[in-house]
């Protein structure tokens, strides 16, 4: 397929680039590399031997499998995430080191959820990760693709990032992600060429500024803003990366680089950010740079009310509903739906309550019928799913694929009532077994749409 430069990006980047452009352009016509992050806490294994080089999860294949028909990839065994973006979950865990896993991270701008998932594995039973989407029609995706990587410490939020200032410095590192101009993503999509401009590419540096002041207040004193783009574009990028050193007290932070990965590192006016860029570094375009916030006042959460429209849930249900999970939960009932929220975070999700849009948070357990009650997708796709508790029936790829499309199968073996469905031994969901059919009770919005083979 042919594509064609917007002349001022040309021109651009033929100044930003100088006698390499020309190796830029004929990257552009290389195919993008496929590659992918594994969830280990789900057990999984290299998924080949190209690993990525800052980070020991992600791995490079060879060729784009249809990711859609294998029933481990709705499983949550794995995400499909572009090599270079993973560098920021490489910057934070290098930033804090054994605390990671302690810590309380914020991605303010989150969906589809790339990002997020690769922290969520990365902080522990004690640490707590806020993934926000202010874009309401991005937030189900995200919803989605946390639920199904399984970690219990997480909160979703849908807020603008102008209501996190009242938090007071709450987070040990603040991710943003911001929305870009995305000129980095052209290889990917060259379609995306055409929506590009000088004038949007401008908002979009402006837009980026308003986030970063929206979301200083909540960085806690000594805690890190890690901010990214991914775009070539320097009112993106470098600026960007000046302004916030001029507009705050920050210190610009660098990391270790091996040259081996192929990163520019990128001086200006004494500080440093990194940049990807496909020629050098096997992915797509990234940039990324780092500061840490020498001041600032503490956030007051210890201190934190129960909500009113928090209700934490009967004796009665949390005594039915305790034995479906393995950990230490507080359990909040909120309609019919049972929620368990790990006790680590409680207190930090009461807060958080009273200040954000909380859309989601901890594992939506069950739901309440009459006197019984129904486990909920989100405990099937969770690490902290007691197994034990559940009758379980291993499906073979056909059937996996038949219940991911949503369709009527019933396969001999199941116990009568609830049972928890698997591909090799990894959980896809529940069916209810009448007897002579299977109710399929896989989420609707999350079915398989394309044509089975
Ligand atoms: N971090 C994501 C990942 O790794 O999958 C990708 C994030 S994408 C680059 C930027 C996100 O910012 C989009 O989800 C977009 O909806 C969101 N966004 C758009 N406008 C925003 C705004 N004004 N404030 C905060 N986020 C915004």
């Amino acid at each position: 397929m042919e594509f064609y430069l917007p002349k001022p990006f040309e021109q651009r980047m033929r100044q930003q680039l100088g006698t390499e452009f020309d190796l830029y352009l004929e990257s552009l016509k290389e195919p993008a590399p496929v590659s992918v992050r594994i969830n280990r806490a789900k057990n999984a294994d290299a998924a080949s031997a190209d690993v990525v080089g800052w980070e020991n999860d992600g791995f490079y294949l060879s060729e784009r499998p249809v990711f859609t028909l294998d029933p481990l990839f709705h499983a949550g065994m794995y995400y499909v995430q572009e090599a270079c973006s993973m560098f920021a979950g490489y910057a934070i865990k290098t930033l804090l080191g054994d605390n990671v896993s302690n810590s309380a991270i914020l991605d303010l701008c989150a969906a589809p959820g790339g990002k997020s998932t690769h922290y969520a594995s990365m902080i522990g039973d004690n640490g707590l990760l806020v993934c926000n989407e202010v874009i309401g029609s991005r937030v189900p995706i995200l919803q989605e693709n946390l639920a199904k990587w399984g970690r219990p410490n997480v909160i979703i939020t849908k807020s603008d990032p102008s209501e996190f200032g009242k938090l007071g410095g709450f987070f040990d590192v603040v991710a943003i992600d911001a929305p870009c101009s995305g000129e980095g993503l052209f290889r990917r999509d060259y379609s995306a060429m055409d929506e590009w401009s000088v004038e949007n590419a401008e908002l979009c540096a402006q837009r980026q500024r308003r986030i970063i002041a929206d979301a200083w207040n909540c960085i806690k004193p000594g805690g890190y803003l890690v901010y990214s783009t991914c775009t070539f574009n320097p009112n993106e990028d470098e600026l960007n990366m000046d302004w916030i050193a001029q507009n705050y007290d920050a210190e610009n932070v660098q990391l270790p680089i091996n040259e081996k990965w192929g990163i520019c590192k990128i001086e200006y006016n004494g500080l440093q950010g990194y940049r990807f860029i496909h020629y050098k570094t096997k992915g797509e375009g990234f940039f990324l740079c780092v500061f840490r916030k020498k001041d600032g006042d503490v956030a007051n959460w210890q201190k934190g009310k129960v909500k009113k429209h928090l209700q934490h849930a009967p004796q009665a249900l949390i005594k039915q509903t305790t034995p479906m999970l393995i950990g230490n939960f507080e359990f909040y009932l909120n309609n019919d739906e049972i929620r368990a929220i790990p006790a680590s975070i409680d207190k930090q999700y009461q807060y958080l309550c009273d200040k954000l849009h909380v859309v989601g948070a901890g594992i939506e357990t069950a739901k309440v019928f009459g006197n019984k009650l129904q486990p909920q997708h989100e405990l099937a796709m969770s690490n902290n799913i007691n197994r034990q508790y559940f009758n379980t029936i291993d499906l073979n790829l056909n059937d996996a694929l038949k219940y991911l499309h949503r369709d009527a199968i019933f396969v001999e073996g199941a116990k009568q009532g609830i049972n928890l469905v698997t591909y090799k031994n990894t959980p896809l969901g529940w069916v209810k077994n009448l007897g002579t059919r299977w109710n399929n009770l896989y989420p609707q919005n999350w079915k398989i749409r394309m044509n089975l083979p």
